[in-house]
């Protein structure tokens, strides 16, 4: 069963690869921005236990919307809107003839990062004895 240093350990890792494919799809340069590393990498440490820390578990029964197939669903449906998002600031950005990627790609790429990261922790839930509620 994933604890709470599961949670923190794969989330953090999953920001670190959030970051370094996000940056080669987004990067024409291809030359590691650092900077977004930190960021995504924190934003996915920081994240990682959210809907524990929303729905702590106190008792056996503890996880609820935050931790339900429902707040899933959501989350994919956020991630693909954030996803449509980036591709269309980026193919302006093209359009432009602008190669500095502008600061609202690097907000919805650590948005999708998150999103990913929460996702994350709910497939790991969910493949614990006690799975996670519909809603
Ligand atoms: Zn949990």
């Amino acid at each position: 069963m994933p604890n709470g240093r599961t949670h923190f350990i794969a989330g953090t890792i999953c920001g670190a690869l959030g970051s370094l494919v996000i940056q080669d799809q987004l990067h024409d340069n291809k030359e590691l921005d650092t900077r977004h590393l930190l960021l995504s990498t924190g934003t996915g440490a920081a994240v990682s236990r959210l809907p524990d820390i929303l729905e702590p578990a106190f008792h056996p029964n503890h996880r609820a919307f935050f931790h339900s197939f429902t707040f899933g669903a959501l989350l994919g449906f956020a991630g693909v809107q954030v996803v449509k998002k980036i591709k269309e600031k980026r193919r302006q950005r093209k359009t432009l003839g602008l190669q500095q990627i502008s600061g609202t790609e690097i907000l919805l790429a650590i948005a999708l990062v998150a999103i990913v990261v929460i996702s994350l922790h709910l497939l790991m839930d969910m493949f614990t004895k006690r799975g996670l509620p519909v809603v």
